[in-house]
């Protein structure tokens, strides 16, 4: 039988096995196994060349027990409802398991950014917006960053929002730009919180972080941070890629110096110093630390057995397939699973729509403390369900989540 790489079909998997393990009867897998509300909408934009394209987009709010709908809007050229839908369900158990007041939701346009001017990417993040505004609010659900958008975007989203309300409202998007309301610390938050939970990870296996060796597959927001930051607890960072190719080196790689490059020629490829290296043979490598940080299924039942890292910690979502998952948990190799490893960017989104709604805003170093808390606690919390329930972390994670959200569907009488 060939390995399910459906996204949807994997988190529905991944929510039943939870659920058996909590012993839940199946009405509780009944109110997950679907979102709650899906939105496709039809954006016509007029582009440069005055010719009108039609691209299509989602919104997807899987769980709103615990609070609003919270989660990113992702503009790639392989969206598809069935992955948004995905990736909805994963928020809404990324943000039980760090225990922040949001369900879960997620957006996403099927484009290639890279391939339309800042014009045409204006208008159709505005029309986008607009189209799906009337399920969208502070209190009922809010955006934020994902693949390929950024705080700019953002910025357009709380615009075209502000102009139909007739009233600023910085709190309907968070991963803005501070000038508009933004954050500190929220552009590097999701590396970050990944960065916290590897260093625990580390701590309980004995695994020294100086010098220990690391491979970052992705170099966008999350990947290129992850670099920086464990760089900064002393790792030595040997292999990175992205889309367009990747860059090995023994002896280690500076993660700014790559980033700087990348930013001036399109990608990580040909740094000075570096050999170049195939994705899969990145994944593959003896490094003491591997972080996914790209898109779904990188690791699967087709790799799962060749990757030699200690720790995985996955700043992407879902880059693990369940029948990848069973191997590595047999080979030993601790799994920090996306929905754990990946919140601190949710986490900085929550203190960014408090710091909105109160319209008082924190230091970075107050933001990056109560991160710490957050996601040491979380981590905490689900490494020792792991090792109670002899399970993998994903499993656990999972078990915390499911617990929370249904709990407060118990409460509400959903259930
Ligand atoms: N897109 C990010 C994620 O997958 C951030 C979501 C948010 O900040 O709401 O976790």
């Amino acid at each position: 039988m060939t390995e399910e790489l459906n996204p949807f079909k994997i988190v529905q998997k991944q929510i039943k096995e939870a659920c058996d393990k909590l012993g839940y009867d199946d009405s509780v897998y009944e109110l997950l196994k679907e979102p709650e509300r899906v939105m496709t909408v039809h954006i016509p934009v007029k582009m440069d060349d005055g010719t009108i394209k039609t691209f299509t987009g989602f919104r997807s709010q899987h769980n709103t027990a615990v609070g609003p709908a919270k989660g990113g809007v992702r503009f790639h050229p392989d969206v598809n409802l069935d992955e948004v839908k995905a990736l909805s369900t994963w928020m809404t158990f990324k943000c039980s398991v760090v225990g922040i007041p949001y369900g879960g939701a997620k957006g996403g346009i099927k484009v290639n950014p890279k391939e339309l001017s800042e014009g045409e990417l204006e208008r159709l993040s505005r029309a986008y917006f607009r189209a799906i505004a009337p399920i969208i609010g502070p209190e009922k659900d809010i955006p934020a960053p994902d693949v390929y958008t950024n705080p700019q975007v953002m910025s357009w989203f709380m615009d075209e929002f502000s102009k139909l309300k007739g009233y600023n409202t910085p709190g309907v998007v968070t991963g803005k730009p501070i000038e508009l309301g933004g954050s500190k610390g929220r552009d590097k938050a999701t590396a970050q919180g990944c960065a916290y939970t590897i260093r625990e990870a580390a701590k309980r296996i004995g695994l020294d972080l100086k010098g220990a060796t690391v491979a970052v597959q992705g170099y966008g927001n999350a990947g290129s941070f992850s670099a920086i930051l464990l760089n900064e607890l002393g790792c030595k960072i040997v292999a990175v890629n992205d889309s367009k190719g990747g860059a090995y080196s023994e002896g280690g790689i500076d993660p700014y110096a790559i980033l700087k490059h990348k930013q001036e020629t399109g990608s990580v490829k040909g740094f000075e110093g570096t050999e170049e290296i195939l994705g899969k043979d990145l994944l593959e490598l003896d490094v003491d630390i591997l972080v996914p940080a790209a898109l779904e299924n990188v690791i699967t039942s087709q790799n799962a057995a060749n990757i030699r890292a200690k720790i995985i910690g996955e700043a992407a979502n879902g880059p693990t397939t369940p029948e990848a998952d069973k191997v590595l948990y047999e080979k030993g190799i601790l799994v920090i699973p996306d929905i754990l490893a990946n919140a601190g960017g949710v986490t900085v989104s929550y203190f960014e729509w408090v710091q909105n709604l109160m319209n008082y805003y924190w230091t970075e170093k107050e933001v990056l403390q109560r991160l710490e808390k957050i996601m040491v606690d979380a981590f905490n919390k689900v490494y020792n369900m792991h090792e109670e329930y002899k399970v993998d972390m994903r499993t656990a994670a999972y078990m915390t989540s499911i617990k929370t959200v249904t709990d407060a569907m118990k409460l509400r009488g959903w259930l």
